[in-house]
């Protein structure tokens, strides 16, 4: 596809002959992704999340969310999906479409939110209920019709995590693609995002994600693994336990099927891993239950008796207290926890613990938004004081940052997806900050 210059739109609003395109969060923002596309009389929005760190301070529910005939959503994470309570309570009694595995890990993400805003288990228990009762699991590369009327739509692989999806929408007249989170291409687990539409439709306007618009990862998916192995000689030299922040969806299976690797060709010892997120737990045992969206290398290991998820060393903890005991192991090990930001959970204490400790490597394995105390630990110096979690805290530790694990693909993976598009008229950037999206936008121009 050839790209006009006129074509890339940095706006919020992108109208069309039939419809339009709105941005009602993450319009120029990487969070609280949330899109209303009206295609003739029919509306629906796509993804319905809500915003975090310093977009979080601004960011208020839209009313035109509510109005819509059907939602669809791209994946499960929260930025995508965590204002579904807020939809709920406002009356929205629609249909809610996404993959299986995209409506399973919204519930176990939006409980968490749920029990982290002080919800009981009967108001969560509440919630999921809804859920149920609203929700269609979609299959990939099937088209649905939405209550039999105009509007159609399919959901093609995003690669980005379990059951991600782009969104191929349309009536007699219009089409409208959102991208989603785009993962990035030959990464582990899953396969590819989807490069193959049908051509016989011109696409109106495509939302497309831009968060890494403006840079290229440094790293491919074997250097990742050499970083890895860098770091864990060196934390098991200097004798301190390794410690990752990490999102509980997608980055910490990742990490896990790296260091299986890494573990099975005896490239590093036989190291103990602690899955110290229990929706880390939960999402690694859904990640478990659908090895039929594997890609080809993750199901050859698996017929050559080999889980890539998996390995002799790794252990759950499940209790608050057993979490507390791992920082006084005396044996270094590596401690996966979350929040992916460190905006809260057990991750908090480690690095409330640990960070003073030069001994002590954390491993950044995934973005970190600005404002968050994740952001200012990646740039503080030694001897610096952080605050966190209602306290200050003094970095003697390493800081290692792998920024190739992202699950979002970088700016020629980007362009290259745009390219695979059908012809397009319109592309609506969004999920990106404005800096990104800008820088991306002029350099798609300049390829051409
Ligand atoms: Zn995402």
């Amino acid at each position: 596809m050839t790209i006009r210059p006129e074509a890339l739109a940095e706006t919020e609003h992108h109208p069309f002959a039939g419809g339009t395109v709105d941005l009602l969060g993450a319009a120029h923002a990487v969070t609280g992704a949330m899109t209303r596309v009206e295609l003739g009389a029919n509306s629906i929005l796509v993804d319905c999340g809500v915003a975090q760190g310093d977009e979080a301070r601004r960011w208020r529910f839209p009313d035109r969310a509510l109005d819509v005939d059907a939602v669809i959503l791209t994946h499960g994470h929260n930025d995508h999906v965590g204002s579904l309570p807020v939809l709920l309570d406002r009356g929205y009694n629609g249909h809610i479409y996404g993959t299986r595995s995209t409506l399973d890990l919204a519930d176990i993400v939006i409980r968490d939110g749920l029990h982290l805003q002080g919800a009981s288990k009967r108001e969560q228990d509440n919630f999921s209920r809804r859920l149920r009762e609203l929700a269609h699991p979609v299959r990939y590369d099937k088209e649905t019709w939405h209550a039999r009327g105009p509007i159609r739509f399919t959901l093609h692989e995003a690669g980005h995590i379990l059951g991600s999806s782009s969104v191929d929408l349309c009536n007699d007249k219009n089409r409208v693609i959102v991208s989603g989170d785009l993962g990035r291409p030959n990464s582990p687990i899953l396969r590819d995002p989807n490069r193959i539409w049908t051509q016989t439709m011109p696409v109106d306007v495509a939302v497309v994600e831009s968060t890494y618009g403006d840079k290229n990862h440094a790293q491919g998916h074997d250097d990742i693994e050499v970083t890895l192995e860098r770091i864990i000689h060196q934390a098991l030299r200097d004798g301190g336990h390794i410690l990752v922040p990490a999102f509980a969806i997608g980055r910490t299976q990742l990490l896990i099927y790296h260091l299986n690797t890494l573990i099975e060709s005896r490239r590093i010892p036989d190291i103990a891993v602690a899955i110290d997120t229990p929706m880390g737990l939960r999402v690694t045992e859904l990640y478990s239950q659908a090895r039929h969206l594997y890609d080809r290398d993750a199901i050859a290991k698996l017929e050559a008796g080999d889980d890539p998820l998996n390995f002799e060393r790794l252990f759950a903890v499940n209790k608050q207290t057993e979490s507390v005991q791992l920082r006084d192991a005396i044996e270094p090990m590596l401690i996966i926890a979350g929040s992916g930001m460190c905006t809260g959970g057990r991750i908090v204490g480690h690095l409330q613990e640990l960070l003073p400790r030069p001994e002590t490597c954390v491993v950044f394995i995934g973005y970190q938004a600005a404002g968050t105390p994740g952001n200012q630990i990646q740039h503080a110096r030694k001897g610096d004081s952080i605050w966190l979690g209602g306290q200050n805290v003094r970095l003697a530790a390493t800081i290692e940052t792998i920024s190739g694990l992202s699950a979002h693909a970088d700016r020629n993976e980007l362009a290259d997806w745009i390219c695979a598009l059908p012809e397009t008229r319109r592309i609506a950037l969004h999920h990106g900050e404005p800096q990104a999206q800008h820088a991306f936008s002029n350099w798609l121009n300049t390829q051409g």
